[in-house]
């Protein structure tokens, strides 16, 4: 059984709270960071202490320097060691086309999906001093661009695709790995806040593999990327889409 530590952003819900719960199943200790459902954070927390494991939830709003330090802090002051970091805490804005974007909408999305896992990172780079892991949840949106959908999200997805390539070469001789996944449409409540709450099921249905993912497929990739099984890989992406051809 490990010891490492892991900090999971937007673990409350979705893929980050399947990730904190496999990550808890495998023996690492794990900071369930959340936004504002204290609720959902207590039960992946509650999930986790049930099968054995170590946890606690940490608010914070990975879109404000100072909270995203307090939750720094708050793990140095439980367990005083990190050595993994999962970036997935990640927002939608409503459908919209480019034209009708506003700056208004476009700094809520860089400030979470952008400055918060750069921010994440400087504060876990901090803290691993003999090595650490860094996954980042990118989307394949990065690849496809969301037209007529979304391609603010998209665009942010692509700066996280950009900060794994040069963040990986940056670090790797501090024996820091760091690697992203690039969820296709996963079913999550995500989609409610881009306005289409049924969309994973109306696209699911089209892919290859003929049916949407589920966090848990995400999770396993997250889990994965960050273990020993995968110590030679880094700056590396894995697509859990169904199939999703990029265009
Ligand atoms: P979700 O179900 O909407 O859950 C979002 C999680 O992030 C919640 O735990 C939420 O906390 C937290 N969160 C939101 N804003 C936050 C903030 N500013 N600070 C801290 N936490 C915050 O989302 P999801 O679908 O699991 O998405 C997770 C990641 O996967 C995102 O980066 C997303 O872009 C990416 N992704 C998702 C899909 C998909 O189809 N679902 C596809 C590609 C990529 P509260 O519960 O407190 O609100």
């Amino acid at each position: 059984m490990t010891e490492k530590v892991a900090i999971v952003t937007g673990a409350s819900r979705g893929i980050g709270a399947a990730t904190a719960t496999l990550l808890g199943r495998n023996g690492y200790r794990v900071a369930v960071n959340y936004r504002q459902r204290s609720d959902a954070a207590d039960s992946v927390v509650a999930q986790i202490v049930a099968g054995g494991g170590d946890a606690f939830a940490v608010q914070a709003d990975v879109s404000d320097e100072n909270q995203i330090k307090r939750l720094f802090a708050s793990v140095d002051d439980r367990w005083g060691r990190l050595d993994a970091l999962v970036n997935n805490a990640g927002i939608l804005q409503p459908q919209t086309p480019v034209q009708s974007i506003t700056a208004e909408r476009l700094n809520r999305i860089l400030a979470v999906n952008v400055f918060g896992p750069f921010l994440c990172c400087r504060e876990a780079l901090q803290r691993m001093k003999t090595g650490g892991n860094i996954v980042n949840v990118s989307s394949i949106a990065s690849r496809t661009g969301s037209p007529h959908e979304y391609v603010d999200y998209a665009a942010s997805k692509g700066a996280i695709d950009s900060l794994t390539i040069g963040l990986a070469k940056e670090v790797a001789g501090r024996g820091i790995r760091v690697n992203a996944v690039r969820p296709g449409i996963i079913e999550t409540e995500i989609h409610a806040d881009g306005g289409e709450p049924g969309r994973a099921q109306r696209i699911g249905a089209t892919l290859p593999l003929g049916r949407a993912g589920r966090s848990e497929d995400v999770a396993e990739a997250i889990l994965w990327l960050l273990s020993d099984r995968s110590s030679f890989t880094t700056g590396q992406f894995i697509d859990v889409a169904g199939g999703i051809a990029p265009s």
